[in-house]
């Protein structure tokens, strides 16, 4: 008898790992490896999570209208051309299956975020890893890795886990350098951070452009991670195909009440904001300080920075003793980083006291 045989495509999938909270002695640490917000979520959306947690019996609703006319009257947008998914995750995999499949090709940057070659993997596609400029998104790399079989480009901005943000200037000269056939995924995860501003002139683009497709999340500023809610905006025909293999249900109804209530919001988002722009500034100048013990804060416009380590101690050392000292972070070295560890921005209290930690390891007191 022969068993099933999975897909030679799939089997090169390496599996996500996600951010642990716990250590392998199975001690509870603070956990700032997922990029979550520390300060919670906003309590009108836990209000109205539990409020609309009754009549389980009953589906969502499966076209989200009442999400989706929220999110266009914040942002300006028609929202017949808002997908939704189960998290952005779900609405990033929906681009690759609709717009690729086995032989064609999907690039995205060399330090890119995890999800890009599953979703690439999954459908058959190859990745085409573009190579990065000192960490950073090389627009001039993306566009020389362009072949005739390239049909998407994922670019996360800010990037993870890099944290490094690409001006609108870059990314307007990204879309009008690719063939229009492309489509140009851009991955707002972490916009709403960005200082000055949210938008790198990627909602502007997919306002206009028919291959522009713009990704947000509920789960990092909005501090809903656990209810998995992420919308994308496209042209029509885009929205269209990707609706076509949607999972129907794969948002709640608790869920949604919250992101529609978070939405509304705008003290917690503000709030949160202005904590993490305040507390990123004072870690990276804190690691800044480090810098003749070989520790590299690389610039950062997101809720997390990723902190090079290129003196004596190495990142996997200073990665087993913030978990001693009661906090869990991302060692990358299955993304080609195992000299960097990517920490989120926690409370001052977290963050001052991963701060201390790594000062003592480096031997600076
Ligand atoms: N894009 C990027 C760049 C991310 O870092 C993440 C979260 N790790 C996501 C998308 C997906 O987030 P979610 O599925 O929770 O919306």
């Amino acid at each position: 008898m022969t068993a099933p045989v999975p897909k030679p495509w799939i089997m090169e999938i390496a599996p996500y790992v996600p951010g642990r909270s716990t250590t392998d002695d199975g001690r509870k640490v603070t956990k700032l490896s997922s990029n979550e917000n520390p300060l919670g979520t906003s309590q009108k959306a836990r209000e109205a999570f539990l409020t609309a947690a009754t009549s389980l019996e009953r589906y969502p609703d499966a076209s989200a209208v009442e999400l989706r006319e929220t999110i266009a009257a914040k942002y300006g947008l028609d929202p017949a051309r808002i997908i939704y998914g189960n998290g952005s995750d779900e609405v990033l995999h929906l681009a690759a299956g609709a717009f690729a499949g086995p032989g064609d090709e999907i690039i995205y940057v060399h330090y890119g975020f995890t999800v890009y070659p599953i979703a690439t993997r999954r459908v058959g596609a190859i990745p085409v890893v573009a190579p990065d400029k000192d960490y950073a998104t090389d627009v001039d790399a993306i566009l020389a890795s362009v072949t005739d079989k390239t049909k998407v480009v994922f670019v996360a901005n800010p990037n993870n886990p890099t944290g490094t943000y690409a001006p609108r200037s870059e990314i307007l000269r990204l879309h009008a350098g690719l063939p229009s056939s492309v489509l140009l995924v851009l991955d707002h995860a972490y916009a709403e951070y960005i200082e000055g501003d949210d938008d790198d002139g990627g909602m502007e683009l997919a306002r206009s452009a028919p291959n522009v497709l713009v990704t947000r999340t509920f789960s990092k500023m909005y501090g809903l991670a656990a209810e998995r809610i992420g919308w994308g905006y496209a042209s029509a025909p885009i929205i269209e195909a990707m609706h076509r293999i949607r999972l129907p249900f794969s948002i709640t109804i608790a869920g949604t009440a919250a992101a529609v209530a978070a939405l509304g919001d705008t003290e917690f988002v503000d709030h949160t904001k202005a904590h993490n722009a305040q507390w990123r500034r004072w870690f990276s100048d804190e690691i800044a300080k480090l810098g003749n013990k070989g520790l590299r804060a690389v610039p950062s416009q997101a809720n997390f920075v990723l902190v090079l380590f290129e003196g004596q101690l190495t990142a996997e050392a200073a990665y087993k003793g913030l978990m001693e000292d009661g906090y869990i972070v991302r060692w990358l070295p299955g993304q080609g980083l195992p000299h960097g560890l990517r920490i989120t921005i926690g409370t001052e209290d977290e963050t001052r006291g991963v701060m201390a930690s790594l000062r003592k390891m480096a031997g600076e007191d």
